[in-house]
């Protein structure tokens, strides 16, 4: 028996293999992965691992001596190079191959390098990692002025994490508002504001033509000087080993709805994956602890010949500064907005619920620092199912 290979030890890997054992697989259990530390919960580094310039909320996904103890083979700082589907192996980075019976895919996802001109020499910080978070941490003491592009989750996060410090941080974003993909334009403009009453440079609309060293080119000859450059404009996929190894590919490692790829041995999950979800429209690659966790749990129990956990409505969180954001549910463009709280309020008491609705159906909420409702709000969506599957 050659068992089952797990190629990353990020969220949806280290889950998968834990919960294979816990759905009481026996065989043997590989976790390859190309990160050289002990696996660990990437959200912290955005907020509390940043926040207290590393001293605080490094967190392992499980505790060292937990692999041993169940039997997973935890092998860190080993890429895997090539999938051989004809013969049920993976090479690894030192030539050496590994068998599988079956094989699951959890390799996540990494910055996207938009095409701007220079961007790529002037080797931007990013955050994605633990070794990124180090570089980020390191650079701060000699960084004034940060300058970030990508006003989504990760941009904003950091830009909180050093709220009130001696950082003075100018964000560019693209698109017309902030976390476009994510949240409702009400709530998008309420982030606006209220990073920009803690002193956060917020340039909407941006058009950065150009990178030179220690300065921003932008449309209409504006040069915006930095001292560090946080590029935090995305993710892509990691698809590249599934796409040689002739597996279908689409916005992400295309699966059904057991996660099982164009070949039945091989899974896909977490942030590399594009899955058939009840409460989206068409298949969707979701980048969240939740969905990697989610998955995780399913794949374990398809691959113990067990009913898997229904899929819930998708959820995320994101915590910038005393703003706690969490999204339940999955809304569309064009989805109404109804809300409750004061959106004029942009204190660290505030309290918001913005509900999204579709043809009068409730299909996402979003809240800030409204815990309990964002609970109530998911209780409430696997009850009522999706308003896809409706009808
Ligand atoms: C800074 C930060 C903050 C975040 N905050 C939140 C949050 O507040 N809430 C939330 O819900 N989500 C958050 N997320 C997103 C969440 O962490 C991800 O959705 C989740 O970690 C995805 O897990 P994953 O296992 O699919 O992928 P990853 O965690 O990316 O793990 C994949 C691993 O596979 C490795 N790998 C890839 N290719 C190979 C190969 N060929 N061989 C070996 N190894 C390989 C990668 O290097 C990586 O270590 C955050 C992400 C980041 C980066």
């Amino acid at each position: 028996m050659s068992g089952i290979v797990i190629i990353g030890s990020g969220q949806a890997g280290v889950d998968c293999a834990f919960g294979l054992r816990q759905q009481g697989y026996a065989g043997p259990i590989t976790l390859l992965g190309d990160d050289p530390e002990l696996p660990y919960q990437r959200p912290p580094l955005s907020k509390d691992v940043l926040k207290s310039r590393g001293a605080a909320g490094w967190l392992p996904l499980r505790g060292e001596a937990l692999y041993a103890k169940q039997d997973i083979a935890l092998r860190r700082g080993v890429r895997v190079q090539e999938i051989r589907r004809a013969d049920r192996q993976v090479l690894l980075e030192d030539g050496s191959a590994l068998p599988y019976d079956h094989l699951v895919l959890a390799t996540g996802a990494r910055n996207r390098l938009p095409p701007l001109p220079g961007l790529a020499e002037a080797a931007p910080l990013a955050l994605r990692n633990a070794a990124d978070t180090r570089r980020l941490i390191a650079a701060l003491p000699d960084t004034g002025r940060l300058a970030i592009i990508g006003g989504g989750f990760i941009g904003l996060e950091t830009a909180a994490a050093l709220h009130g410090s001696d950082t003075r941080v100018t964000l560019f974003e693209a698109a017309p508002r902030l976390m476009a993909r994510s949240v409702s334009a009400e709530l998008s403009d309420w982030f606006r504001r209220f990073h920009a009453a803690r002193g956060t440079d917020i340039r909407l609309n941006a058009r950065i033509e150009a990178v030179r060293p220690g300065q921003l080119l932008l449309a209409g000859g504006e040069a915006q000087a930095f001292d560090a450059l946080l590029l935090a404009a995305g993710v892509m996929p990691n698809v590249e080993l599934a796409a040689a190894a002739g597996l279908t590919i689409g916005n992400g490692i295309r699966t059904d709805a057991s996660h099982a790829t164009s070949d039945p041995a091989i899974f896909a999950i977490g942030d590399c994956a594009e899955a058939p979800n009840p409460f989206a429209p068409a298949p969707v690659r979701l980048e969240s602890v939740a969905c990697a966790s989610e998955q995780a749990r399913r794949v374990a129990a398809i691959l113990t010949d067990k009913a898997p956990p229904p899929q819930g409505p998708p959820w995320f969180w994101s915590h910038q500064g005393s703003a706690r954001l969490q999204i339940a549910g999955l809304a569309q463009p064009g989805d109404a907005t109804d809300i409750e709280g004061d959106l004029e309020d942009v204190s660290d008491d505030a309290t918001l619920i913005l509900r999204r609705l579709r043809d009068g159906r409730l299909c996402a909420v979003e809240t800030v620092n409204q815990a309990r409702t964002h609970m109530q709000a998911r209780k409430t969506l696997a009850a009522e199912g999706a308003p896809e599957a409706a009808g």
